[in-house]
């Protein structure tokens, strides 16, 4: 077994990853938040830019774990957010067949307002609510962010404290130039993003 095959076992369940994407994030969302979050960072040298990156993921762990220590779950608050939103619309359908063809649940791994419709309409007793979460993938459940989240960046001694080093050459950053490349557009948000106030 690779390392990844047990990484995403331990977390996710051993299939996890050999189905559909169970996501809604756009092709390029991931790249253009990271380039967002170290935009402060990312012209420093190298060594600054990694610290930048280390104090913003401490940073974020840190207040991801309030987060996580506030909510009751069973899914992350994003995923709550949004199968709350469906649940609304989906009061609003009647189930006349089986089949979706929208493709939102097996892309995405959250039921789509047809499926909650459906499964409102198979819940015989209308004082009986169908546990809609249960259909939800294990990706959006709270218990899954809470165990990626699990490892914690540790500080380490600032450079002041580094030892000094003997090498006789002093490396100093190339010149700043200004880049050229497209320029910024605003990127189109995720189904998660548009519905979460967080
Ligand atoms: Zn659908």
């Amino acid at each position: 077994m690779s390392m990844v095959e047990a990484d995403s076992s331990c977390i996710l369940g051993k299939d996890s990853f050999l189905r559909k994407p169970v996501s809604g994030v756009l092709i390029s969302n991931m790249c253009e938040v990271f380039n967002g979050k170290i935009e402060k960072g990312r012209d420093k040298p190298v060594i600054s830019c990694l610290e930048f990156i280390m104090e913003y993921l401490m940073k974020r762990i840190c207040n991801f774990m309030k987060v996580m220590k506030k909510d009751k779950g069973p899914l992350t608050p994003t995923a709550t957010d949004i199968v709350d939103a469906r649940k609304k619309v989906a009061s609003q359908y009647i189930a006349r067949n089986q089949t979706c063809t929208c493709r939102k649940w097996e892309l995405m791994g959250i039921p789509c307002m047809h499926a909650i419709a459906t499964l409102n309409e198979m819940s015989k007793d209308p004082e009986v609510e169908i546990d809609i979460y249960k259909w939800v993938h294990k990706v959006y459940w709270l218990e899954t962010w809470q165990k990626a989240y699990s490892f914690k960046v540790e500080p380490i001694k600032g450079r002041p404290m580094w030892p000094k080093s003997n090498c006789p050459t002093k490396l100093i950053p190339p010149p700043h130039r200004t880049q050229v490349g497209r320029p910024k557009k605003k990127r189109r948000k995720s189904e998660g993003e548009r519905l979460s106030k967080r």
